[in-house]
């Protein structure tokens, strides 16, 4: 373990609050973890840097960015969903692609937030006995993977997804230049119409929003388009060969190698094929859906209704 964290350049000594867990991915690259939910990233230029996503909002990571960097922070979104924009509260300022506008400044359903808080519960339920197992047998749970418990002080009850302005809004091709560093906005759209993925080219990372994950990926949203979704991610695999690390926001693997685009792409068309394997599996809302299973992550599509939010 430790020389592969040497070797990634990741800090064995990272620093962490009751919420978050942040990684030291490489130089000016920060993981802003909530472990098991999702992850936000820290990039950091000679100028600038730019927080990309805000995570649940459970925790105020206002806090921790200016923790980890001194430089001005503009705050990105990913697309509109309350896992990526719930601390967008703690800014003045922020940015979301256009499509985004309006959806992410709209109220949420009311359930929503309470459903998220019962899928929140059965995560730690599973937990225990995951932790237990891994302890026993299988040893791939390293610090920065621990679930914890929602901190002190937090009520579930009272969680609300609360909509917010954006103050600025990209577009397609748009270059984020903080000093030494060029973050280029790549429209993906797909899982929602307002995905982006980030593009460091000179430094080979991709930061794939909800468009690249390693457990279930989302497409059985009431506004995901598969045909979108394919489309998305078969021109990022176009371009794999120039990612050599890619930013995961979703589950314990986070930090992939290029392959996996190149394989998510490939999973749609196998899945608009109609040649792939399909079963029954409910989402983070315990919503029935279809779920096309891959060898490195798996695509949920709709059993019947889509999952809204
Ligand atoms: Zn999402
Ligand atoms: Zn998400």
């Amino acid at each position: 373990m430790g020389d592969w964290q040497a070797e990634h350049g990741m800090s064995t000594s990272p620093f962490r609050t009751a919420w978050f867990e942040v990684s030291k991915m490489e130089a000016g690259v920060y993981m802003v973890s909530e472990p098991g939910h999702v992850n936000s990233w820290l990039i950091e230029g000679s100028k600038s840097a730019v927080l990309f996503d805000t995570g649940l909002g459970v925790a105020n990571i206002r806090k921790v960015a200016e923790e980890i960097t001194l430089h001005k922070l503009l705050v990105v979104n990913s697309h509109y969903h309350f896992d990526h924009s719930g601390g967008n509260r703690f800014f003045d300022e922020f940015a979301i692609h256009r499509s985004g506008a309006e959806l992410v400044s709209k109220p949420s359903p009311p359930e929503l937030a309470a459903r998220y808080m019962a899928y929140t519960r059965r995560l730690l339920e599973a937990w225990g006995p995951y932790r237990e197992a891994d302890e026993l047998y299988f040893h791939m749970l390293t610090a920065e993977r621990m679930i914890r418990e929602l901190p002190e002080g937090f009520d579930p009850d009272g969680y609300e997804v609360v909509p917010s302005i954006p103050t600025r809004l990209l577009d397609e091709g748009d270059v984020l230049d903080l000093g030494g560093r060029q973050l280029q906005v790549l429209h993906t759209p797909g899982h929602s119409p307002d995905c982006i993925c980030l593009l460091d080219e000179a430094n080979g990372l991709l930061f794939g929003g909800d468009t690249i994950n390693t457990g279930p990926i989302y497409a059985q949203m009431e506004d995901s388009d598969l045909e979108k979704f394919a489309r998305s991610t078969a021109r990022l695999a176009q371009m794999a060969d120039g990612y050599r690390r890619v930013f995961v926001c979703h589950f314990l693997r986070f930090d992939e190698p290029s392959a996996l685009v190149k394989e998510i792409a490939a999973g749609f068309q196998t899945l608009l094929s109609g040649e792939a394997f399909i079963r029954d599996n409910v989402d983070c809302f315990n919503q029935p859906v279809k779920e096309a299973c891959f060898e490195h992550f798996s695509v949920f599509i709709p059993a019947g209704e889509p999952t809204r939010l």
